[in-house]
């Protein structure tokens, strides 16, 4: 468990509401463990685990933007998932307003399922082709419709929907119309009403901005950023595009191959990374003018399997820092807790106090920068900073998701106890109705 002032129910010079009340964190989770079994041989028999993440804990504050930044399989969007049940947890604990989100089953279920929504990376795969906008919005209303708030009538949703569509930038006659209308970012405008429609208090972003033009990406986040405003929102938001996290984020959790590694407020983690994975991974963010060269730490090897994890910490493998130090054997035989070592930054690592500025710069090698097109640079000095992502990787990672989230839609359909809003809905398009915040 971190041992974060986050996490205390009321930590010293906490906000307080206006009711008096110290107010904690909106979401606590502690010690999340999530395994997908390995099954393999004619019988099916299971061989082991992808320990996808293991022994999670952290906490995000009412109105937060927590960025949860990462390579691409360290178990990011499985963490997401996990915390909102799309993904049954294999252990820990995780509270929304002091509520044991996992006990929950039936009506109080659904009643949660509401307040904690989710927006995909690929609007294409999330939104339903055969349905109108109007019924991809208005969808999870319908399940989630009770007395109170009268989305079961037909007329009391279209207003709602078209409440939706104004919020996110789009037409309210859009409602009549169909996904293959949109554009790219029109559709994860329709995925972003379709996600806010339910009036939750915390919303998954899970790569939200990935899939999109360079030009289109700050658009959507300056909107989620007035959305946040507008409607009181806290977000989880999820990306390995560490510019990007930059951009959005209040705090900042990195996640290597399964674990937090370290969290600190933006500034300070930019400013100052103090696990040797963080810092390599700062070190590799593009600059965008290509006469830079730049100080980078190169990672040998590759990402280990998360069947198979190292002992220990689970970066000494490729820890340059361990190098440095002449393979100290903690690092392989016991795993580092998350510890705070300054105020509102917490680092797993056992040698953290041990890292210098000038270690660090004797680990890298200086590179050149990578080059950036002409129009990426333009795109990237008009969004403060934020670099073009990696093409082949996103668009990768944007097939398995489509997959994921019809499986999702499925699994949320049958279940018997309780019934949450149904498919993830996204939309596609050229993107010129609004532009937030520009
Ligand atoms: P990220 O979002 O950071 O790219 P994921 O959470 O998608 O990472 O994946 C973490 C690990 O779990 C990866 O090794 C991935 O292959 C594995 N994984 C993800 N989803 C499943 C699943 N449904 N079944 C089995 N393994 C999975
Ligand atoms: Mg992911």
């Amino acid at each position: 468990m971190i041992d974060s002032p986050a996490q205390d129910a009321a930590p010293a010079g906490a906000p307080v509401a206006a009711d008096g009340a110290a107010r904690g964190p909106l979401l606590q989770v502690d010690n999340l463990v999530k395994y997908y079994p390995i099954h393999g041989g004619v019988l099916r028999r299971k061989l082991g685990d992808v320990k996808a993440v293991d022994d999670v804990s952290f906490a995000i504050d009412k109105g937060e933007v927590f960025g949860l930044v990462g390579e691409s399989g360290c178990g990011k969007s499985t963490l997401g998932r996990t915390i909102i049940r799309l993904h049954p947890p294999t252990g820990g604990r995780v509270e929304l307003d002091g509520e044991d989100v996992f006990a929950k089953s039936g009506s109080e279920l659904k009643r949660f399922r509401r307040r904690m929504q989710i927006i995909f990376q690929d609007p294409v795969g999330s939104l339903n082709p055969r349905m109108p906008i109007s019924d991809i919005i208005g969808e999870g209303m319908v399940a989630q419709a009770d007395r109170e708030n009268g989305w079961g009538k037909r007329a009391t949703r279209d207003g709602q929907v078209g409440d939706m569509l104004d919020a996110v930038g789009l037409r309210r006659d859009y409602a009549r119309r169909y996904p293959h209308e949109f554009s790219g970012g029109q559709r994860q405008r329709i995925g972003i009403a379709r996600a806010l429609a339910l009036q939750p208090d915390i919303v998954i972003c899970d790569e939200p901005v990935s899939a999109l033009d360079v030009s289109i990406q700050s658009q959507i986040l300056n909107l989620l950023l007035d959305l946040r405003r507008e409607f009181d929102l806290t977000y989880l938001f999820v990306a390995h595009n560490l510019s990007v996290i930059q951009y959005i984020s209040d705090r900042v959790g990195v996640m290597y191959l399964g674990k937090i590694v370290e969290i600190a407020d933006v500034d300070k983690l930019y400013a100052n990374p103090r696990h040797p994975y963080s810092i390599a991974l700062l070190s590799a963010v593009p600059e965008p003018d290509p006469r830079v060269r730049k100080r980078r730490i190169v990672l040998s090897g590759d990402v280990p399997s998360p069947a198979a994890p190292p002992s220990g910490c689970r970066f000494h493998t490729r820890c340059w820092l361990r190098e440095q130090l002449g393979r100290p054997e903690a690092c392989e035989q016991d795993v580092p807790a998350l510890r705070v070592i300054e105020d509102g930054h917490e680092v797993a690592c056992h040698f953290a106090e041990q890292l210098t500025p000038e270690a660090a710069t004797q680990a890298a090698n200086i590179v050149p920068a990578m080059s950036a097109t002409g129009d990426q640079v333009t795109a990237i000095s008009s969004i403060a900073g934020i670099e073009a992502t990696g093409a082949a990787a996103d668009s990768a990672e944007a097939a398995a998701e489509v997959t994921a989230s019809r499986e999702l839609a499925a699994a949320e359909t049958d279940e018997d106890e309780g019934r949450g809003p149904s498919g993830p809905v996204e939309p596609a398009g050229p993107d010129t109705t609004r532009t937030p915040g520009a």
